[in-house]
Parts: C-alpha cells; sequence; structure tokens
C-alpha cells in the first residue's frame, strides 16, 4: 500500500475532511457515487464561469468554446475506453440511459416472438428492466446465466445459452452487490463466436480497471461519470461505429438532425443522432477531468491500491466472528458485502453512520442476486483510491460497536 500518496491524493477531495457525528468521515459508499476532485470541481466551475453557452450552433466565441470542451470530454472518453473514433462516444445521463437506448434502439427493432435475451443473475437492476421491457413489448424471453454460492457465475451452460434467437447478451463487468469481477472478454468470445453481439456494462469497472473495448470486442460499453470521480447525469455509450450508424435514433430532437421540414428530416451523423437536445455540457467536461485525474495517477496503480486494500479488508472482516462476507469470488473489485449475525443491515448502516463511516444497507438494486442467496438486504462497504488502511480499521471498530450494542 505504500507506492501511493495518499495523503496528496486526499488533499484533492475537500470534502473527505469533516466530521460526522464527532467522528472523521469514512466514506465506503464508492459503489454508489464517488466523490469529486478539486481538478473536477474546478474544472466545472471554470467552465461556468469562462466558457458556458450552448454547444454546436453558435458562431460566437463562448459558443466555440463550449463545444470545443465538449467535444474534447468525448475525445477523452475515447482515449480512456480505447476507442476507434469519437463517433463511437455517446453522452448519455449514465448507465441507465446508455442500456435503455442500446434495448429501443438496436435490439427491440429486430427481436421478434420467441427471440432471446441474455443477461446473468448478477446484474443491477439498470441490466434487468430495460430488457425485461422489450421482452414485454416483443414477446421475447429474458435468458439468465447461473451464479453461484461465491458469487460468481456458472459459465458452464453458456454455450447452450447463447443460441441461433439469442438478440444480445448483456453482462456487468463488475457487480455492484458483490464486487465481483466477471470474465466478460472471455463470455464477449463466445458469443461472437455465435454472431451475437454484446453489451457490457461498466458502471463499477470503469472506476477500478483499464477497459480496452477493442480488446475486450464488445458491441457496446456502457457507464456512468458519477461512480468515477465526475458529476452526476453525465455518462457514455460506447458503440460499435457501423452498429451505431446502422440504428435508428432514439430521442428525436434539436441537434440530432440535418434538416428538417414537414415532409421529411434528415438525421445528423454520429454520435449527434444519438444526442437529442442540449446535453449536460458542464457534466461531459467533468468527466474530462475525470479522466485526466484519473490517468494521471495511473489506472493501473489505482487498480493495485484498491486490491490491496480490499485484501486487508476482506482478511480482517474474515476474522470477526458472527460477520459474514457475501460474495467471496476469486476476482473482486473494491466491494465487501457482508452481514452481522442478528443485526439487520439497515441498523448497521444507522450505527455506522453514527461513527461516522458511511456504508450502503440495502439490495443495492440487485434484488435477483439478494433472492439467490435468500436475504434482503447485505450490508456494503465499497472503496475508492482515496480511502485507507485506517478507515479499513474504522470500519472494523464500527463492526466492533454494532456487535457491542447487539449483545
Ligand atoms: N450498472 C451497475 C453495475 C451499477 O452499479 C449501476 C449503479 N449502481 C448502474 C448500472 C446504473 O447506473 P446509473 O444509476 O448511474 O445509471
Amino acid at each position: 500500500l505504500n507506492d501511493f500518496d495518499i495523503a496528496a491524493i486526499r488533499r484533492d477531495f475537500p470534502i473527505l475532511n469533516q466530521q460526522i457525528n464527532g467522528h472523521p468521515l469514512v466514506y465506503l459508499d464508492n459503489a454508489a457515487s464517488s466523490q469529486k476532485p478539486v481538478q473536477v470541481i474546478d474544472a466545472v466551475d471554470q467552465y461556468y464561469r469562462l466558457d458556458n453557452a450552448n454547444v454546436h450552433r453558435g458562431v460566437h466565441r463562448l459558443s466555440q468554446r463550449a463545444t470545443d470542451a465538449y467535444e474534447g470530454a468525448r475525445s477523452k472518453i475515447r482515449g480512456f475506453l480505447n476507442a476507434k473514433s469519437d463517433k463511437e462516444i455517446i453522452f448519455v445521463r449514465g448507465a441507465t440511459e446508455a442500456i435503455n437506448l442500446v434495448a429501443q434502439s438496436f435490439v427491440r427493432p429486430q427481436l421478434q416472438a420467441g427471440d432471446e435475451i441474455l443477461i446473468s443473475y448478477l446484474e443491477h437492476h439498470a441490466n434487468i428492466v430495460p430488457w425485461q421491457m422489450v421482452c414485454e413489448q416483443t414477446g421475447a424471453t429474458l435468458k439468465i446465466i447461473p451464479m453461484t454460492e461465491s458469487g460468481e457465475l456458472n459459465l458452464s451452460g453458456l454455450d447452450e445459452l447463447l443460441t441461433d434467437k439469442t438478440k444480445i447478451m448483456a453482462v456487468g463487468q463488475v457487480s455492484n452487490a458483490l464486487g465481483t469481477v466477471n470474465p466478460v472478454k472471455q463470455m464477449t468470445e463466445k458469443a461472437k463466436a455465435k454472431g451475437i453481439p454484446v453489451l457490457i456494462d461498466g458502471a463499477q469497472a470503469v472506476p477500478h480497471m483499464q477497459v480496452d473495448v477493442q480488446e475486450l470486442d464488445c458491441d457496446f460499453y456502457v457507464f456512468s461519470g458519477h461512480k468515477m470521480f465526475a458529476p452526476t447525469g453525465i455518462g457514455a455509450l460506447y458503440g460499435k461505429q457501423a452498429l451505431l450508424e446502422a440504428m435508428p435514433p432514439w430521442q428525436g430532437g434539436g441537434d440530432m438532425i440535418l434538416s428538417v421540414s414537414f415532409d421529411h428530416t434528415e438525421y445528423n451523423a454520429l454520435p449527434y443522432k444519438f444526442e437529442a437536445g442540449t446535453p449536460h455540457i458542464a457534466g461531459a467536461v467533468g468527466l474530462g477531468a475525470a479522466i485526466d485525474y484519473m490517468q494521471s495517477i495511473g489506472i493501473e496503480k489505482i487498480a493495485a491500491y484498491e486490491h490491496a486494500l480490499l485484501e486487508l479488508a476482506t482478511d480482517k472482516l474474515s476474522a470477526i466472528d458472527g460477520v459474514r462476507i457475501v460474495g467471496t469470488a476469486e476476482h473482486k473489485a473494491s466491494v465487501l458485502s457482508f452481514l452481522i449475525e442478528d443485526v439487520h443491515p439497515h441498523d448497521v448502516g444507522t450505527i455506522f453512520d453514527q461513527q461516522g463511516v458511511a456504508i450502503r444497507a440495502g439490495h443495492h438494486c440487485a434484488q435477483p442476486v439478494m433472492q439467490y442467496y435468500g436475504i434482503a438486504a447485505t450490508a456494503r462497504a465499497s472503496f475508492a483510491f482515496y480511502n485507507t488502511e485506517q478507515e479499513i480499521d474504522a470500519l472494523v471498530k464500527a463492526i466492533h460497536t454494532t456487535q457491542e450494542l447487539f449483545a
């Protein structure tokens, strides 16, 4: 854990430097939303102070600067994901909107009754419900890759689940409820070998690991900015250019057209075809700044540090009597779901808060995972690269305090 100037990093996150209920804030709810460094806050602030205007339409200076900032952020995302072209990066509100876009624009037009969509047991509701909706709209069937007790996907039947009726496989790279890192590259290979398109939900992956969409060879990749140190309300959809070109627009409005008359409307080129209306320009600027910030630290370094932190936390929690870790996959990223015997997770969350420790208690928008284990909820600590060994100790102490209160 030493090859990391954690004190300097924490100074970049002013929100971390505060007391909650008389204790230093220990923010372990990063899987829900991460904190923002001053570099991101300043980028948004500067944008509004100096450059704010609407994009793409104006000939005046501010509009040009706003457009440059917005399109500059798109290029940063292209680099961050190693996409081939800026045309493959569509700004959206977040992972949820991106999945709905693909479900409605790419999948729905090709779906017929009896077709299949393949997802996994570990998905966030954002990668379940949009598919259920298109299934309802078309008579297609949702198929599920099963999971195991350790919280991993059981891939032994994947070949049988990928059929000539499967119109898309949509899987999460990292489970937000358990932290499991799924072998999405191998899964994608199998699907592609049968000509089946693949969407990867990277919402919990991009804050923690290097992602390369060309290496993954997925057709779509989605993520949210707010989980990777950027503002809320902005995220990205990556799609292979040829697929995006062939897809109809999802929403209609300004900016996504070349020309409009009552007889005929011609749609704009990529990526604008999918960006109807005035976008979240400041959010995009903030997302670009967040990418710069992560890259300035080094994503491999972030991954290594967080891995060490998770190992440490896992060892410490495993050693506590009456604590059960839910999700014990071999490959995990930055999430530790757990139960304290005889204490409801919501009580755990409340008692932790009294000690300044922010965690999440609930089903984590992954109710099927909870149903698999026969539980309603877990307590979930989730880490970012600004968390420290001392904060793991605070987590452990909060568990002991909770157990004493309920003893
Ligand atoms: N997928 C996963 C794996 C997530 O963790 C989340 C957010 N918890 C989402 C999708 C949805 O992200 P958003 O709410 O930002 O659209």
